[in-house]
Parts: C-alpha cells; structure tokens; sequence
C-alpha cells in the first residue's frame, strides 16, 4: 500500500490532490480542520474512484494535534509509512500593513509557513530510512511576485519557497524529493471573494485556473517520473508572472 497525505485535503486545490494522487493508486489521508462534512465528501469521491483513504482532523498549526494524530496512526500502522506529503492547506487574511493586526500575521505565518516545519519534521524520519518519498508543498504565485495586500500571506509562502529549496539539498541523497507548486488564481472558497473579472484580465490566458490544473503537476511531482526532479517550483498560473 502507498500512502499519501494530504493536508487540507476537505475542499478546493486539496481535494483535487486527493482525487488525482487516488487515481495513481495511493491510499489516501485527507486531512482536514473544520469543515467534516467537506472531507467526508472527499472520501467519497476516492472510493468512487475505486481507491480508498481515511480521514485525520487536526489543526496543521498546532504542532501538538499533529503529533497526537499522527504518532498514533503511526503506532496503529506498524509497516506502513508515508510516502508522499503534500502540504497543501493554507488560509489568507489580506489587510493593507498599516491595519495588519498582530493575530492575522501570525495566523497566516502559523498556519501556512510553521506547520511545514511540525509535520514535515514528523513524517521524514521514515522517508529518509526507507530512502524513499515526496514531499509536495503548495505555494502561490504570491510567495514569488508578492502581492499587495497579502504581506503576512506573501511571506509565508515565500517561507515555503525556501525552505522548500534548502531541505531538497538537504535530503537528495536519500532518494526523498522535495518541490513546490505556485498556483496563480485558481476558483477555490479561497477566491471566492475576488472580483474575477477585473483579475482575469490581467492573466494571459484570461480566466482563472482549476484545482484539477494544480493537482495534476502535483500528481506528476508524486510519481516516478519525477524521480529527477528536487528543489523545484512549478508554476500553475496561466501564464501571470511578474
Ligand atoms: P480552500 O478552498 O480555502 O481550502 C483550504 C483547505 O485547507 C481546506 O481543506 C481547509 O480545511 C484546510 N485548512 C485550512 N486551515 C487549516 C488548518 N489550520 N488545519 C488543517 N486544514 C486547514 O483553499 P484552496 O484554494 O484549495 O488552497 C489550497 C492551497 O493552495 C493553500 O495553501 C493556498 O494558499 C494555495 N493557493 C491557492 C490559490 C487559489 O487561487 N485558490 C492560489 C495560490 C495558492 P477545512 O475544510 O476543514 O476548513
């Protein structure tokens, strides 16, 4: 059995990961914090697809849920690791600097930048043993470009972005890759809020991409076909750059 985890793998970008990963054979863990109901519907939709997966709930910010979760799926799946770790969930709270309250910097560094560190640190040590895996992080074009509005939001992903670069170094040897993939606007819950039409007409292709366009170069970065390829940044954006 090949495991993947997928962290907010409920809704959006994250459930699309869950399908595509499914659909190459892996035994899927969805993880989710709030929405049940959502990651219920997840699992469904794997088993539809003739694959199967379990649901995990706990907060990627508290690296005391993850732990407990984690440590006893582990301790309940003695000849099992996990092979491959998309860190995909993540939250914004765009507000202009000036009226950035503390809370809605830290909420976004926590939540997007610090839980990297909490479960890729708890899931590598069997990657490393078995020198095999693939850690899979979710950036965003904004943690390139930077976008206005989205400071804390920016500096989380760009977090990512280099730390995702350093531990690919750090662990190539192992057999054990590491890249990222930097959506540009894709219509999730998360984007919900934004005015399409004004944004569409500043990306090339002129709309917003899908989950499914994300999940399939995260599917491609899971598979062994990428077994080259470390310390990357795919980009998903319909041709926006900088
Ligand atoms: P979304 O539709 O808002 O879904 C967010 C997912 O993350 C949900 O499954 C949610 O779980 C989960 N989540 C949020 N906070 C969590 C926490 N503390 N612990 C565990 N799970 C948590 O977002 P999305 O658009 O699919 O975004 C997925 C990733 O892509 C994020 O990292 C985002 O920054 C990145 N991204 C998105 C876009 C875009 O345009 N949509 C662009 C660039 C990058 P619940 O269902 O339980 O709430």
């Amino acid at each position: 059995m090949k495991y993947a985890l997928v962290t907010g793998g409920s809704r959006g970008i994250g459930r699309a990961i869950c399908l595509k990963l499914a659909s190459m054979g892996f035994f899927i863990l969805i993880n989710y914090n709030s929405n049940r109901e959502e990651a219920d519907k997840t699992l469904r939709l794997v088993r539809e697809i003739g694959s199967d997966g379990e649901i995990l709930r706990f907060d990627i910010s508290s690296q005391e849920q993850i732990e407990q979760v984690l440590g006893q799926w582990q301790a309940s799946h003695e000849d099992a690791y996990i092979q491959a770790l998309v860190n995909n969930a993540g939250i914004r709270k765009d507000a202009l600097i000036m009226w950035m309250k503390n809370e809605e910097w830290h909420d976004v560094l926590n939540t997007n930048l610090h839980s990297f560190l909490y479960v890729t640190r708890f899931l590598i040590k069997d990657m490393l043993i078995k020198k095999h895996g693939r850690i899979i992080n979710v950036v965003s074009l904004s943690g390139l470009k930077g976008l206005p509005g989205q400071v804390n939001y920016s500096a989380a992903k760009a977090g990512v972005i280099g730390a995702t670069k350093a531990l690919a170094q750090e662990i190539a040897k192992k057999n054990v890759t590491v890249n990222a993939v930097a959506p540009g606007f894709i219509k999730t819950d998360m984007t919900k809020d934004l005015d399409e039409t004004q944004l569409k007409a500043m990306i090339p292709m002129g709309r917003f991409g899908k989950p499914e366009e994300v999940a399939a170069a995260v599917g491609f970065l899971a598979s062994e076909e990428a077994s080259y390829i470390t310390g990357a940044v795919i980009n998903v954006n319909g041709g926006l750059y900088t």
